[in-house]
């Protein structure tokens, strides 16, 4: 592709990236992606294997004579979240690997378009996501492989699916890929003055209780809600000390059992197991003649909370309204409804442990999902359990045994993804540090993500590997109007360089 715009510095990192956009690579469909890799590799007369989950890795030998450095793995996913704004005809192109680029500077007044300016510092696609997320790294891998100059063996990992599942990294075949490399420099990460060095892994908890019926007597139906929180994403912004919609719901009733005879008809709330739940609904049955008493109780809650919360969360208001036309026949007791409160209340919510060494670095924690009733007396709860080791992540999981039991419960705890555990002592960090101060006269953030990534499951399919990810600035991704800076992809590159030129010596 032609763009319509000089091609930036590092001309060559740019042609291949422009190459790229042409050849259409959403997950789960990377083939075309893969093969043009291949065909790449072939042409320039380097060895390309796959495995049989549709990775690739090329081969790329070292140009100096002498050579005595260690093999690099570089490592970059292929796909891209393809999302499209304005209607099929665009949808059909970015499908068809024609993602269109625009130059200028990023507006923010406009967040989803750049103004048109040829000496403007972004790059980005108009109408669908860019697939910089990570196709630029991508491009950077080629270049570096094309160099006349390369101080050490690489070997580049094109991995697939990281956006929708990882499956490319899950299936991970070191063996076909003739992976031997103890190094690896994943650029994925999205700001140029940040070196990763860690990331949380996860398991799904999904928790099945069901308790005893009974008839409903003389009493009133009423609906309780709470919505309108924060939300968020339940690593990454855990630690942002937002509120969760169901606990602060199941902690309100389970105070108004204390106060009223109450039986629980239905509790529902969250959507994603990846998000801090921002809405939780209930019905519940008690007697009209406590309704102040159970208004005043909520109320309290609500006082207490928005003190609590104050500055970090939306106002909290939970509101009761009587359901006067439906009057069911039965519904949890009063007994199985303070058990299942309790159960639901202990719970752990958000962050469970700090990492020591990284104080700022949440070393687990726990996301109270979704709570459904599938039917009046059975409850399912899904969690999400995050920690940057199996142990951290372990620990939580038994306490969830333990609570869930008390209640007689049972909890499932799906395999799910490694933790990369933050090695501040990596010899291959240290050469990074070092190599941004020399370069850049400034300091790197170092720091690890309370999320998953690939590199997890890499280290555990290669153990000792030695890790760090780095990466070119890019905002917004996942979204149209994602964006790339040119500056910092040519800062990104001369880093890499300036790193494998250390390894090399
Ligand atoms: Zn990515």
């Amino acid at each position: 592709m032609i763009p319509t715009f000089p091609v930036p510095e590092p001309t060559l990192v740019w042609s291949r990236f422009f190459e790229l956009l042409q050849v259409p690579r959403p997950s789960k469909a990377e083939g075309a992606a893969i093969d043009f890799l291949n065909r790449w590799a072939d042409g320039l007369g380097f060895e390309a294997r796959r495995d049989a989950a549709g990775n690739l890795v090329v081969h790329v030998p070292e140009t100096v004579a002498d050579g005595k450095g260690p093999t690099v793995i570089l490592q970059c996913h292929v796909d891209i979240v393809s999302v499209t704004a304005e209607g099929d005809a665009h949808g059909a192109d970015a499908a068809r690997g024609m993602i269109p680029t625009v130059r200028g500077d990023f507006n923010p007044a406009n967040e989803k378009r750049l103004d048109p300016n040829a000496s403007g510092d972004w790059i980005n696609a108009p109408f669908t996501t860019l697939g910089a997320d990570n196709g630029i790294g991508v491009a950077m891998m080629m270049a570096l492989a094309e160099s006349n100059h390369r101080p050490v063996p690489l070997q580049l990992l094109f991995t697939i699916d990281e956006e929708a599942g990882m499956t490319g990294a899950f299936g991970l075949d070191p063996q076909a890929l003739g992976l031997t490399g103890k190094l690896l420099i994943n650029i994925d990460t999205e700001d140029d003055d940040e070196i990763t060095i860690g990331a949380a892994g996860g398991r799904d908890i999904e928790i099945s209780w069901e308790g005893t019926l009974e008839r409903v007597g003389n009493q009133t139906c009423y609906s309780v809600g709470l919505k309108g929180l924060k939300g968020g994403h339940s690593g990454v912004e855990i630690n942002q000390g937002r509120a969760n919609a169901i606990r602060l719901l199941s902690r309100a009733l389970r105070r108004l059992s204390d106060a009223v005879d109450l039986r629980l008809l239905k509790l529902s709330g969250g959507s994603r197991r990846n998000a801090i739940p921002d809405v939780c609904t209930a019905v519940i049955v008690f007697d009209s003649a406590e309704s102040a008493v159970a208004q005043l109780t909520i109320e309290a809650c609500c006082d207490q909370w928005n003190q609590l919360y104050a500055g970090r969360e939306n106002p909290i208001i939970i509101e009761m309204t009587r359901i006067s036309d439906s009057q069911p026949e039965s519904c949890l007791s009063v007994a199985s409804t303070q058990t299942f409160l309790q159960m639901l209340n202990g719970i752990p919510v958000g962050i469970c442990e700090m990492t020591p060494e990284i104080p700022t670095l949440v070393e687990s924690s726990c996301n109270l999902a979704i709570v459904e009733f599938a039917t009046p007396e059975s409850a399912k709860i899904i969690c999400s359990v995050r920690g940057t080791t199996g142990f951290a992540a372990d620990d939580i999981c038994d306490t969830l045994r333990s609570i869930v039991g008390l209640a007689h419960g049972t909890v499932e705890i799906a395999d799910g993804y490694p933790g990369w555990k933050p090695r501040l002592e990596s010899p291959l960090l240290k050469i990074a540090i070092e190599q941004y101060e020399l370069l850049f006269d400034s300091n790197p953030k170092v720091h690890a993500i309370h999320a998953g990534l690939e590199c997890g499951l890499l280290i555990e399919k290669l153990p000792g590997l030695d890790t760090i990810s780095i990466g070119p600035n890019i905002k917004g991704n996942h979204a149209v109007g994602e964006r790339v800076q040119i500056s910092s992809v040519q800062k990104s590159f001369l880093y890499v360089v300036a790193i494998l030129e250390q390894l090399g010596r």
